[in-house]
C-alpha cells in the first residue's frame, strides 16, 4: 500500500505551495464555524462586473488551490454540494472553483466506500497514513509528488478511536433511513415542537451558515463611485426574517416557527424527494454554534418517536 509518513506531511504541503494555494484545515479548526464550503461557495462573491458603460464581464476565478484535511462528514458534505450544484442546473461559479481545486481528506478510519475528495489520507495509528486515490486529479498529484510517498507492506490500522462523537454517530444512524425521516418531518408540520422551538430560536441564521450543505443565497447589485457595477451573490438563510418576502411586501413565512420548520423541510423532505437523501451529514456544527443551544438531533428524535406512534394508532 502507498503511505505518507506523518513527518512528511508538512513538507508535502510546503511543496504544493509552489503550485497551489494551500488551505490546511488542521490549522483553522473550526474555521470560525465556517466549513470547507466557503472555499467553493464564498460568503460573498461577484458574479458579473461592469467597469464601464456597455461592458459586462463574468468573474473568472483562476487560482489553483488544495484544501487539505477534511473529515469524513466534510468530504461527504462536499459530495452532496457537488450534486446540488449540478442538478437541476450546473452552477458556473461554484464549478469554476471546484474545477481548480484538489481536495484531500484526512480521516481516522478506512471507510467501506470513499466519502469524496480527490485523495484521502487514512491514519493507520503507526505514524503512517494510507493513501486512497479517488479521482484522476488525485492520482496525478500523487504521481507528481511521489518522492513524499512510499510503498509498504499492507498492515492493519492501529487506530482505535475513529474520532466521531456519539452525537454524530446517533445522528448518522437516523439519517440512514432517509425515507422514514422525510415522512416523519413532513407529517410533523403541525407538531407542537415547532411552537416550542419558536420561543427559543433567535432566527439568527447561524445554523445555516455553519452547515456544510446549506446553500441558499441572495443576489445584490452594487455600484461604486468609479462607476463600477457588480452583481454579487451572498449567503442567505431560510431562518432569517425577510427570506421569503417578495415584492409588494408579502412574506410566505413571516414567523420563526414557519421558517424553522422550513429549514427542516428543505433538509429532510425536499432533500430526499430531489436527491434521494437528506441534506445533512450529521457533522453537529448547527448544534455546536447555535446561540440558543438548539439540538436538531433531539428534535428529530421527538418527531420520529411521535410519528412512529401515530402510524401504530392508524
Ligand atoms: S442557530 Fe439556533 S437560534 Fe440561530 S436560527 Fe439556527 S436554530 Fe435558531
Ligand atoms: S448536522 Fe447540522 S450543520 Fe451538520 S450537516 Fe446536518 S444540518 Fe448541517
Amino acid at each position: 500500500m502507498l503511505v505518507i509518513n506523518e513527518n512528511k506531511i508538512a513538507d508535502f504541503l510546503k511543496a504544493l505551495e509552489k503550485e497551489y494555494k494551500v488551505y490546511d484545515n488542521r490549522q483553522h479548526p473550526p474555521y470560525g464555524g465556517l466549513t470547507a464550503k466557503k472555499y467553493f461557495f464564498p460568503p460573498v462573491e461577484e458574479t458579473f462586473v461592469s467597469e464601464k458603460k456597455g461592458s459586462l464581464k463574468t468573474t473568472k476565478f483562476a487560482e489553483k488551490f488544495v484544501v487539505f484535511g477534511l473529515s469524513i462528514p466534510q468530504l461527504e458534505a462536499l459530495t452532496y454540494l457537488d450534486e446540488i450544484m449540478t442538478k437541476p442546473a450546473e452552477d458556473f461559479f461554484y464549478w469554476q472553483r471546484r474545477g481548480n481545486s484538489i481536495v484531500v481528506g484526512l480521516i481516522k478510519e478506512e471507510p467501506d466506500a470513499l466519502p469524496g475528495g480527490d485523495i484521502v489520507f487514512v491514519d493507520l495509528g503507526d505514524g503512517n497514513f494510507k493513501i486512497l486515490k479517488n479521482t484522476e486529479k488525485g492520482e496525478e498529484l500523487i504521481k507528481k509528488y511521489k518522492s513524499y510517498f512510499a510503498e509498504v507492506a499492507d498492515a492493519p490500522s492501529k487506530v482505535t478511536d475513529p474520532g466521531m462523537s456519539e452525537w454524530s454517530k446517533t445522528m448518522r444512524d437516523i439519517l440512514l433511513d432517509a425515507e422514514l425521516l422525510a415522512n416523519a418531518v413532513e407529517w410533523s408540520k403541525n407538531h407542537k415542537i415547532w411552537e416550542e422551538m419558536a420561543t427559543t430560536c433567535l432566527g439568527c441564521g447561524v445554523c445555516t451558515y455553519v452547515c456544510p450543505i446549506c446553500h441558499c443565497f441572495s443576489v445584490e447589485d452594487k455600484i461604486d463611485l468609479t462607476g463600477k457595477c457588480s452583481r454579487c451573490r451572498k449567503w442567505d438563510a431560510c431562518t432569517l426574517p425577510d427570506f421569503a418576502k417578495i415584492a409588494g411586501g408579502h412574506d410566505f413565512r413571516p414567523t420563526i416557527k414557519e421558517r424553522y420548520y422550513n429549514w427542516f423541510y428543505h433538509k429532510f423532505v425536499r432533500g430526499y424527494k430531489e436527491y434521494g437523501k437528506p441534506q445533512c451529514v450529521g457533522c453537529g456544527h448547527c448544534k455546536k454554534y447555535c446561540p440558543a443551544s438548539i439540538d436538531i438531533l433531539e428534535i428529530l428524535k421527538t418527531i420520529l418517536g411521535d410519528y412512529k406512534k401515530s402510524q401504530i394508532q392508524i
